[in-house]
């Protein structure tokens, strides 16, 4: 086993050379590309060497003002280039190096895809193309000069703005850019290839026309016109919202298949995962077209948060991927139901980060220490990141929020910034004017350092006589690895009180720092004390403890103006329902009066409040359930929902036949229009199957051939569990449909490995065999691997198969996906919280991933669930 020194956050220090020009000639040949570097250095204090980091590089050249270096100034060890006895003053290093792109598997540096040569460089990969230190701190202006074969590579772009094309003859041509922007490695990014160009253009508020490409494989140009429009969209909102504008002449997307992440915002030339571009009704659901939008937003919001400013080193992550998210939510919000989107970011928050925070591998927004920074592209940093933003938004108001916001991007535009300079610049814009902060600045900082979810236990007391109405507050961040000591946060608590006709009174908003607290909220009268309603649009990211009544929750449930609190109400009870059901203690009370509730929502709300009503009528996710639950039982949670769906598909039978007829009517309707009506659909269909309604399985059969791609996955969704004859038939009618289109056959195999059939894991198995399964591309093993670890009766079987299957794909996937691997190994990190004999069998599955080849990303995690 190789022990790997972690990199510590306390050990950080400058780079002792200033970078501020790069000139890179990158000549792409048949079989190696040869990338000469022109490094132009000021040393910052005198006599240290220059280490540059150099993976997999073979160098050919090495010179200093032209001047050869002799051997013995320089050595090469590992990943290190050190030079000594360099000059005094500003020089120029020269470098020369080949690789091997066409034999690069890592996903990293220069690699193929589908015939085109392209990069991802984010955190570490530059160092695959050409020696450099490859920090964020290290800013330059970039010239790129790239030389290809015509026919091969017609298509050359690198960041900035193409200022020069030359035909060389002998089929050769090049393109140089240039990006008058500094930046750091990690936003390096360069595509060759013979690709299709879809055009467009955008003139900014200055009056500055930017024109738009997005660049497409020969055949998928129909399907860029929603990303397009995505596009055109972002970079509206920023200049509304933020003041900020375009800066460069060109904006490029290249959408690439075989990418391991969603997508890359290098500076004008974002690299994408095809997924996330090519779409239209017919190939994307609804739920994939809000994805895209806010995807190509997050990359294009990069352009300031994560570009012109950026992270000093890897801890300061959050920097620009916490604000970032922030960023692209709102956007969401604004374009669609701010309700809905809130209510999606919270279940997705309990059901990962939540998760992630319970966990061996839980640790802070701001981590003071890795070994593999690839681990930390977690929930934690992006998700809980905004979150942080989000309360900073909700202590100060959105019109002080956005002054602090032009401070920090008027003081650290250009440069490198640490989370502690974001904060400082927000608070010092908010009080521009003389204003107090209202909170407590350096107590609020914790919230980067301290891992975990904190639990806010609110207890209450009501003087009938009087009225009198007090809250006792307590909070408590449970202990998390190498933190067994926590303090008490800043937690902004936004109330308000609910009668049976609605709010009374004002919302307010209370600052609870301390561990424990008394509030008095005043006199309200009345004959019995009002339903409280907290953590109203789930104003802090913590777990809530408070004793409420069953009545207390339906009137939430009835009357709280506040829609995600609503939402909330009516999880409590689903919650409380399922986790009975899971203890084969069935709650007859809480279950009629919550199918009555629900029954209610169905006659109040009406399809053209689809997108709301859905989510109000959605289960709780399996993640979120299981946190509830001691020791956590997976198959009889996975036996209570469907129990649960078949139960609501009989008693609301007429109702949900009802509601069907009205969304038939808006299926239609393009999205975002007929969104609501299409889940809507989904849920009915889902429920009624369950409940073995006979007219179901033919309506769903039929939507997989139809016009509407929502609708047709909602249908193989539904059918999954059915277990007639349509499931199979709807499976085949799907594949022959769509097998020449990878991009959608992904969600074939996804549904295929995740349908619990009793001979599913021989089936999985020879997906990864299927003709059409790219074992290269990460979408497709995602797609299978995924699918399976959301298979609850396979991957939890309690012989152990599921698990022995999953850990021994990860070895197998870790040989050339070591980030993959390392994400797939979590689905093992909560094995202390099942049951004893669950334990075992899981721990038997994880001692196998043992194994002395393990890359030490995964290895780093494997280390953290033994711990
Ligand atoms: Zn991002």
């Amino acid at each position: 086993m190789v022990a790997v020194d972690p990199i510590r956050l306390a050990d950080y220090k400058p780079w002792p050379f200033a970078l501020p020009e790069i000139a890179l000639d990158v000549d792409l040949r048949s079989d190696q590309v040869v990338v000469t570097s022109d490094l132009s250095l000021e040393p910052l204090s005198t006599n240290v060497p220059l280490i540059l980091r150099g993976v997999e590089l073979t160098l050919d050249g090495l010179a200093v003002d032209g001047e050869p270096l002799d051997p013995s100034t320089w050595i090469q060890e590992g990943d290190r280039l050190t030079v000594t006895g360099l000059p005094d003053r500003p020089f120029v290093l020269t470098t020369r190096c080949s690789i091997d792109p066409f034999n690069n598997t890592s996903l990293e540096g220069l690699y193929t895809s589908g015939g085109m040569l392209t990069t991802q460089c984010e955190a570490e990969g530059f160092r695959r193309i050409t020696f450099h230190p490859d920090r964020p701190d290290v800013l330059s202006r970039w010239r790129v000069r790239i030389e290809a074969d015509r026919h091969r590579y017609p298509v050359l772009l690198s960041n900035g703005n193409a200022v020069q094309s030359l035909e060389l003859g002998s089929d050769r041509h090049a393109v140089l850019w240039e990006d008058p922007f500094p930046k750091p490695s990690y936003l390096f990014a360069l595509v060759a290839g013979d690709l299709r160009e879809i055009r467009d253009s955008f003139t900014t508020t200055s009056g500055r026309t930017v024109a738009l490409r997005l660049h497409v494989e020969a055949g998928d140009e129909p399907f860029t016109a929603h990303a397009m429009e995505s596009l055109k969209r972002s970079m509206q909102w920023d200049e509304c919202t933020y003041n900020l504008e375009y800066d460069l002449d060109e904006y490029n997307i290249v959408a690439v298949r075989h990418f391991n992440m969603g997508a890359m915002e290098n500076k004008s030339l974002n690299i994408f995962n095809s997924k996330l571009v090519l779409a239209d009704a017919e190939t994307a659901t609804d739920g994939e077209l809000e994805r895209i939008e806010s995807v190509i937003a997050h990359e294009y919001f990069h352009n300031w948060s994560g570009n012109r400013i950026t992270c000093r080193d890897w801890f300061q992550l959050s920097l620009k991927e916490g604000l970032t998210v922030f960023r692209d939510q709102n956007f969401t919000a604004d374009l669609h139901s701010a309700a809905v989107k809130r209510i999606d970011d919270v279940a997705m928050l309990r059901n990962t980060q939540f998760r992630e925070d319970a966990g061996p591998t839980a640790h802070p927004v701001k981590p003071s220490e890795y070994q593999a920074i690839d681990n930390f592209y977690t929930t934690t940093i992006y998700e809980k990141g905004a979150e942080l933003i989000r309360m900073l938004h909700t202590l100060l108001g959105s019109k002080r929020f956005m002054r602090g916001m032009a401070t920090y991007v008027s003081r650290f535009d250009g440069t490198a910034a640490t989370t502690e300079d974001f904060v400082q610049a927000i608070a010092d814009g908010a009080c521009a004017n003389g204003e107090t902060l209202g909170f407590d600045l350096e107590q609020f900082k914790r919230w980067y350092h301290q891992a975990g979810t904190p639990q806010l236990t609110v207890e209450r007391s009501w003087e009938a006589r009087s009225g009198r109405l007090t809250l006792h507050l307590r909070q408590q961040t449970p202990p998390t690895p190498e933190q067994p000591v926590k303090q008490p946060l800043v937690l902004p608590i936004a109330m308000a009180l609910i009668g049976s006709t609605g709010r009374q009174g004002e919302e307010r908003l209370l600052v609870f720092d301390q561990e424990e607290q008394v509030i008095e909220i005043g006199a309200v009268p009345g004959p019995q004390p009002p339903a409280l309603s907290i953590l109203r649009r789930f104003s802090a990211p913590v777990t809530l403890q408070m004793d409420m009544t069953l009545e207390e929750t339906l009137q939430l449930l009835a009357a709280d103006d506040d829609p995600f609190s609503r939402w909330e109400a009516g999880q409590r009870l689903s919650r409380q329902v399922l986790l009975a059901r899971a203890a084969a203690e069935p709650d007859a009370t809480v279950e009629s009066a919550l199918i009555h509730a629900l029954r209610q929502s169905l006659v109040d709300m009406d399809v053209q409040q689809g997108s709301e009503l859905a989510v109000l009528l959605s289960l709780p996710g399996m993640a979120e359930l299981e946190a509830c639950q001691e020791p956590v039982d997976p198959l009889a949670l996975f036996d209570a929902m469907q129990s649960w769906r078949s139960v609501l598909g009989c008693e609301l039978k007429s109702e949900l036949h009802d509601l069907l007829e009205q969304c038939r009517s808006q299926w239609s309707q393009p999205w975002p229009k007929g969104q609501g009506a299409r889940s809507l659909t989904g849920v009915a269909w889902s429920w009624l199957l369950a409940a073995g309604d006979a007219q179901t399985p033919a309506e769903a059969l039929n939507a997989v051939s139809g016009p509407s791609m929502t609708l047709a996955r909602a249908a193989l969704r539904a059918l999954q569990r059915h277990a007639g004859p349509e499931r199979e038939e709807a499976l085949r009618v799907f594949y022959d449909r769509w097998k020449d289109k990878p991009v959608i056959l992904d969600a074939w195999f996804g549904l295929e490995a995740s349908t619990p059939r009793s001979d599913g894991l021989k089936r999985v198995k020879d997906l990864l065999e299927h003709p059409r399964f790219d074992p290269l591309a990460p979408n497709a093993l995602r797609a299978v691997l995924g699918g399976f670890m959301a298979n609850v009766p396979l991957f939890h079987a309690i012989d152990g198969s599921g698990y022995t299957f999953i850990a021994e794909q990860i070895v197998d996937v870790d040989q050339r996906n070591p980030v993959t691997a390392s994400r797939m190994v979590k689905v093992f990190s909560r094995w202390r919280s099942y049951a004893l004999e669950r334990q075992l069998v899981m721990q038997e599955a994880i001692q196998l991933l043992d194994v002395p080849a393990l890359s030490s990303n995964t290895r780093e995690v494997v280390v953290m669930l033994k711990a």
